[in-house]
């Protein structure tokens, strides 16, 4: 699902007749997921208000004493001041609850910007659809992942974190669902085979035979060169799999395994082991590598920096999740009369996010409003740099906001001045911190100092 201007979205073709587990799985999962992801509004809306799910994910529900032809034909353009102004709150209020009109508030919408309604997968933060989150949403609906008992899930925890091979881990996960391609297996999956173990001819093929039972098993298993009594021996896995490879050359090849065979295999496998270990760790969940050292995190709209700013400003919001209310502040320190004035805000805010979002642009659209042109910002919100570094990856939530200061970061180009907004520590933003927690513990509505 892509974020922007994906309202269409591809479907599978109905399903005809008899069809595949596989088939019939595809169209299940896709029916879960279309009807789990969300709006995100954009700034002329023309989705109906009481049949689209945005606002946090659903359908807000309409006062009772509300006419039903009104639910069914207001937009959620409707419910927005023209030019860009904001919630129409009187209007809200007519219609929805104060709990619902209080989330309404806190949903950001573009100020500057013109953006299309959106699609967006919800349990992601940049709202684009993975995999990874797919999964995981699917495994938490139970009747459509009967494949995911927890068989034991400590155990697959450490598989998953070992440092072996993938394809050893998979092949054992494999053999823990009995997803081995043995001739048991295969044989009551209707193929035309006998499920005797081609090795021996003395049972059928399953996991338990030729992993524990076969003679062949058994003689790997006491093996003392092999070194599988030693409990610090990453190689079991990495054995389990090579029965498996010799055991495969029987069933597709034709070719009987014997020991020296699958022994020159195991000493294979142990050099495609050490082979494996002697790559450098991938480091992605590491310190991001365009952070750069604390204090270098920044995002630079406009000309070249040279020289000193015109003024310093720290921004900061404050946000409990007890309340909707939130306090957002700027200090600013004008270089060269060296004066400090400060400003603030109350507002709504789903997120302290959200709210880091707002003071920043709040402070740059005040900038602007009193001719400061070069400017360092300065935000404790390393999120907010990072989305306004990368718009692929940015959070969901903030879209909107973000673009709102990129459209200001555009014309400091255009007017060959400068914005530098830096994620620095708390320490940096002290003042600005102080001052939005006094704003949002007083409830001010607009303040200068
Ligand atoms: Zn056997």
């Amino acid at each position: 699902m892509q974020r922007a201007n994906a309202i269409t979205l591809t479907k599978l073709r109905p399903l005809q007749g008899q069809c595949s587990w596989g088939a019939r799985g595809l169209h299940q999962a896709e029916k879960v997921l279309l009807t789990n992801y969300v709006w995100k509004i954009g700034s002329n809306s023309a989705l109906l208000a009481g049949k689209e799910r945005w606002v946090n994910g659903s359908i807000p529900l309409f006062r009772d004493d509300v006419p039903l032809s009104t639910v069914a034909l207001t937009t959620v353009a409707s419910l927005l001041l023209p030019q860009h102004q904001g919630w129409n709150v009187p209007r809200l209020c007519e219609l929805f609850q104060s709990s619902t009109v209080s989330t309404i508030r806190g949903i950001e919408i573009p100020r500057f910007t013109s953006s299309s309604d959106s699609l967006l997968w919800p349990f992601t933060t940049s709202g684009q659809y993975t995999t990874k989150s797919g999964y995981f949403f699917l495994s938490r609906n139970t009747d459509i992942c009967s494949m995911n008992v927890p068989l034991n899930l400590k155990f697959f925890r450490i598989l998953w974190g070992l440092r072996i091979m993938p394809k050893w881990k998979i092949f054992l996960w494999k053999l823990c669902h009995n997803g081995i391609a043995t001739s048991a297996n295969l044989s009551s999956r209707g193929l035309a085979i006998s499920d005797t173990c081609p090795q021996c001819n003395l049972a059928p093929e399953t996991s338990q035979h030729i992993f524990r039972s076969c003679h062949l098993a058994t003689i790997l298993w006491q093996s003392g060169h092999l070194g599988i009594h030693s409990n610090l021996n990453p190689d079991v896995a990495f054995q389990d799999w090579l029965i498996a490879w010799g055991r495969n050359k029987v069933v597709f090849n034709g070719v009987v395994q014997d020991l020296a065979c699958i022994r020159s295999l195991v000493n294979q496998g142990i050099q495609q082991h050490f082979t494996f270990l002697a790559q450098p760790i991938s480091k992605v969940h590491a310190w991001s590598a365009d952070s750069g050292p604390p204090g270098f995190l920044f995002a630079h709209f406009g000309a070249s920096f040279c020289g000193t700013p015109q003024a310093y400003i720290q921004v900061d919001g404050s946000w409990t999740p007890t309340s909707t209310l939130a306090g957002i502040a700027w200090v600013v320190d004008h270089i060269s009369s060296h004066n400090r004035e400060s400003q603030g805000s109350c507002i709504i805010a789903p997120s302290a996010l959200s709210a880091e979002a707002k003071a920043c642009l709040e402070a740059l659209i005040w900038a602007q409003g009193h001719g400061l042109r070069h400017i360092m910002v300065y935000t404790y919100c390393e999120l907010l740099v990072q989305g306004l570094r990368h718009q692929g990856s940015q959070p969901n939530t903030i879209a909107w906001t973000l673009d709102d200061i990129r459209t200001i970061g555009q014309q400091a180009h255009e007017l060959a001045t400068h914005i530098r907004i830096s994620k620095v520590s708390r320490l940096l933003v002290q003042q600005a911190h102080e001052l939005a927690t006094h704003i949002r513990k007083g409830q001010i509505p607009f303040t200068a100092f």
